[in-house]
Parts: C-alpha cells; sequence; structure tokens
C-alpha cells in the first residue's frame, strides 16, 4: 500500500474512491489473516461506510484531512462505541464500549477509516502477543515467530500492509519492540501527550497510545491527529501540538549540532552482536548525515526492569480490580453467593500472566511490603529519570537498540517469564522517565528478520525524533523491503 501523503493525492485527484482504498486493505485483510490472525474483530461494513461519507465530501468539492479515507487498525484496547473491545481477554469478551477513546474519535472525526480491532496480549500484558485469550498473531517475516507485543496486531497488519498504519499502546515497550520485530516504525509519546481518555488502563503512570507505521512520515502525520489536550484525562499536556510532518529534512545538518548520546549500558552482555552491529552501523550513517556523536553513560538504566515489574503490576491490580462480573464483561454462572461470584468470576476471566501480574501488585502493595517494594521502586524510577535528565544537559537524541534481539519463535518463551520480560530491558526505562521514543527499522538479520534502531527524546522532544528518523530512513533503503507474504501476495 502506498503512503497516507500518496494516497491522498490519489483521493483528491479522484484517481481512486476512498471505498476503493477501503476495499483494497478489507482483501488484503481477509487473505492473509488465515496465516497471520493479526485482527480480533474486522468492521468492514462500518470501514465502508465511514469511506464513502469521505468520497461523498470529495464529490462536494470539499476538502479533506490527509488521514481522510485512509485504512486504520486499532488495537483492541481502545473503547470503540458499539464495537467490540476485549483487551484480548475472556473476561471482556462480550463487552461493547458505550462510548469512544479520545484518540479513536479524534480520527474518526477526520475521516480516517477503522478496518478493525488488533491482537494484543491479555490487557496489555507481555512481549509477545502470545497471552492474547483468543488467538497468536504470527510475524509477517517468518510465520514461525512471534509479532513481538503486546501490540503485535498493530504491528504485524501495518508491516503486512493489511491497513496504511495502526494505534498501539505502550507502557514498557509495546509499541517500539514489535515495531523493531516487524520492520515498521512505532512512536511512544511523551507521557500526557496523547490522551488516555477511552484506553483501557493497565499501569495508568506508564501507559501511551502511539502510531504504527511503514514510514517515518505516516507516524509523524498520525500523532499529529491523535495528539492534544483533553480535559476527560487528567494527565493530559496543555500543549500545543506541531505539525510534525512538516519541514523533515533528509539530513541532520547544520555539521555538529544535533548532538546525538549512544548509551553506552545498553551494549555489552545479552545483546546479539547482530543486532550490536546494526546499530553501530546505524550511528555511523547518523554521524555521517551531520550529528555529533557522544557515548552517553545511564548508570541507573539497567534498574528499569525490577523497577518496572513493581510499578506497573501494581498500578494493574488496582485497576484491574474494576473486572468483578458486578458492572460489566464476564460473569460466572451459578455462584452461591457474592465473594463466590467475584472469584469464580476473576479466576475464569482471566488468563495466567494476568493473574501473575494481580498477585505481584496485591503484594507489592500490600502494608508491611509497600515500604520495601513499591516505595523503594518509586525512588528508583526518579534516579532513572535524573539519569536521562543528566544525558540530555550534553545531548538531543539518545540511541540505542529496541530489543537486544530479533523476533524470537512462538512458544520459545512462554514457559519462562522472566527471558520474557527481558525482552523490554531497552524499552522500559523510558517509560519510568515519561519520555518520547521512537524504533525504525535498522537492518536485518541473517535469518531476514528485521532489527530496531531506538531514538529517546527528550521531554516533548517529539519533533526531534522524528528529523532524526526521518534523515536516517530517507538515506537508507530498509523500509523498502517488505515481507515475502506481502510480495508474494
Ligand atoms: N512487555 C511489557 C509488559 O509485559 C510491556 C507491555 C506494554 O508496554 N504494554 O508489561
Amino acid at each position: 500500500m502506498a503512503s497516507i501523503r500518496e494516497l491522498h493525492q490519489q483521493l483528491i485527484e479522484k484517481e481512486r474512491s476512498a471505498v476503493e482504498i477501503t476495499q483494497e486493505a478489507l482483501d488484503r485483510i481477509q487473505a492473509l489473516e488465515p496465516k497471520l490472525h493479526s485482527f480480533l474483530c474486522v468492521t468492514a461494513e462500518q470501514a465502508l461506510e465511514q469511506a464513502s461519507a469521505v468520497d461523498v465530501k470529495i464529490a462536494a468539492g470539499e476538502e479533506i484531512g490527509l488521514l481522510a479515507g485512509i485504512p486504520i487498525g486499532i488495537k483492541d484496547n481502545m473503547c470503540t462505541k458499539g464495537v467490540p473491545t476485549t483487551c484480548a481477554s475472556r473476561i471482556l469478551e462480550n463487552f461493547v464500549p458505550p462510548y469512544e477513546s479520545t484518540a479513536t474519535q479524534k480520527l474518526a472525526d477526520i475521516g480516517a477509516v477503522m478496518v478493525g480491532k488488533t491482537n494484543l496480549d491479555e490487557f496489555a500484558m507481555g512481549s509477545s502477543t502470545e497471552n492474547s485469550a483468543y488467538q497468536v498473531t504470527a510475524n509477517p517475516w517468518d510465520l514461525s515467530r512471534i509479532p513481538g507485543g503486546s501490540s503485535g496486531g498493530s504491528a504485524a497488519a501495518v508491516s503486512s500492509q493489511e491497513c496504511v498504519v495502526a494505534l498501539g499502546s505502550d507502557t514498557g515497550g509495546s509499541i517500539r519492540q514489535p515495531a523493531s520485530f516487524c520492520g515498521v516504525v512505532g512512536m511512544k509519546p511523551t507521557y500526557g501527550l496523547v490522551s488516555r481518555y477511552g484506553l483501557v488502563a493497565y499501569a495508568s503512570s506508564l501507559d501511551q497510545i502511539g502510531p504504527f507505521a511503514n514510514t517515518v512520515e505516516d507516524a509523524a502525520i498520525l500523532l499529529s491527529a491523535i495528539a492534544g489536550y483533553d480535559p476527560k484525562d487528567s494527565t493530559s499536556l496543555k500543549v500545543a501540538i506541531p505539525n510534525y510532518a512538516a519541514n523533515l529534512k533528509p539530513d541532520l545538518k547544520p555539521r555538529g549540532q544535533l548532538k546525538i548520546g549512544i548509551i553506552k549500558e545498553t551494549f555489552g552482555e545479552g545483546l546479539d552482536p547482530v543486532v550490536e552491529q546494526a546499530v553501530t552501523k546505524a550511528v555511523d550513517q547518523l554521524q555521517s548525515l551531520g550529528a555529533e556523536i557522544h557515548i552517553i553513560s545511564c548508570p541507573r538504566f539497567r534498574y528499569g526492569l525490577p523497577t518496572y515489574y513493581i510499578i506497573a503490576p501494581s498500578e494493574a491490580s488496582a485497576n484491574l480490580a474494576r473486572y468483578d462480573g458486578v458492572k460489566y464483561g464476564y460473569r460466572a454462572p451459578n455462584a452461591d453467593n457474592l465473594l463466590s461470584m467475584y472469584t469464580r468470576t476473576r479466576a475464569a476471566g482471566f488468563g495466567t500472566e494476568v493473574k501473575r501480574r494481580i498477585m505481584i501488585g496485591t503484594y507489592a502493595l500490600s502494608a508491611g511490603y509497600y515500604d520495601a517494594y513499591y516505595l523503594k521502586a518509586q525512588k528508583v524510577r526518579t534516579l532513572i529519570k535524573q539519569d536521562f535528565e543528566k544525558a540530555f544537559q550534553t545531548v538531543d537524541v539518545l540511541v540505542c537498540p529496541t530489543s537486544p534481539t530479533t523476533a524470537f519463535k512462538a512458544g520459545e518463551k512462554t514457559t519462562d517469564p522472566l527471558s520474557m520480560y527481558l525482552t523490554d530491558l531497552m524499552t522500559i526505562p523510558v517509560n519510568l522517565a515519561g519520555l518520547p521514543s521512537l524504533s525504525l527499522p535498522c537492518g536485518f538479520d541473517d535469518q531476514g528478520l528485521p532489527i530496531g534502531l531506538q531514538l529517546i527524546g527528550n521531554v516533548l522532544r517529539e519533533d526531534q525524533l522524528f528529523q532524526v528518523a526521518y534523515a536516517y530512513e530517507q538515506s537508507t533503503s530498509w523500509h523498502l523491503r517488505k515481507p515475502q507474504i506481502v510480495v508474494g501476495h
């Protein structure tokens, strides 16, 4: 599929209609889904209606925005009015929200066409999308491998061009890690930039919605559309939203003005040498584009993972208390009393990983342990944030690998939660500090699997991330490679 700008041009020049573009996406979904399983639900009828509304506007000579008529996938943890929102959990199997999330509402308002809801790890807890209660999504580059997670459905759908762009959510890496594994661009904005209203909460102080796209420019266009202050989210930032896609330049000149820091601690033990090599080459490329390269130390970066696995489960244990069979979602039948209804509902409705997190979180927050675990983790979170603050006194943007490895085989890590958690080692500190970060393709391993380069920016410096990513992308050809499943189709 073409880029947003190309499709927009075709629409306004009446070369193709929005209905035709949408139909192309729906046809591809129909052809590829038996192999990929990226979507939990395809909203074909609604999509064609939305597309034909765009065509009516074009026929009437009205101006349309860049995203009007563009097929989009939405991670199934964002509430969509009248369309099932399951979070890939049995407990929300029949839940149809009575309201729309702010991010998806903004897209609907400008005529973007939602083609369906994408698969995820249950309640966004996981790194491979294997924790979905419904299906395992395949990696388009190798169907025996996982697409990453938790937004694996969105990443696979964009990589296989079942839709042009998609939304995901990122609590500890759930946009960037699957973007890296599927060879696409994925972006986690500054905490508070995109409203969380209608995003089903996992860990509220870490969750952010962000874009998936095949190109940096498409990701920038999508972020500009969904960002912005929302009175319905008390953590939403009151800031003006730039047009991130405007004025992107193909280089980083004047030479030496933009300073990029390599995070020293992300290299070494545990890092796949092929990933290390690709990232090192990418840094050379950034230097030749005009950036000044520095080596930066973030000594507390390595405490990110243990800190996250106290804070995220703690918040999750509180957020998930609402699924009790009373208000909405699944309710266990034939319980004798209220307590047994609660426990039976939660025992049957939640999967293993979700239960594990609820138990860890409840433990960490309980009286007597709170100071030792939760409070301590909050203090370490501040230290990690201070490492980043110090780094940004010297450089503008930080770089490191997105994940220590490329995509692994389905089933490879399901029995060992710790090894699964480790795949987010390099993305998690960014969420703890609330910073923006982007992953984009920077190479392939010897099995033809994509490798991701992670760029981390200072608070609200999404513009710089897009600029660095764009210059890199335009000077390389990784983003032009397509998985066989697309080429062969
Ligand atoms: N993989 C991490 C986890 O399991 C991050 C998930 C996310 O970002 N939603 O919690």
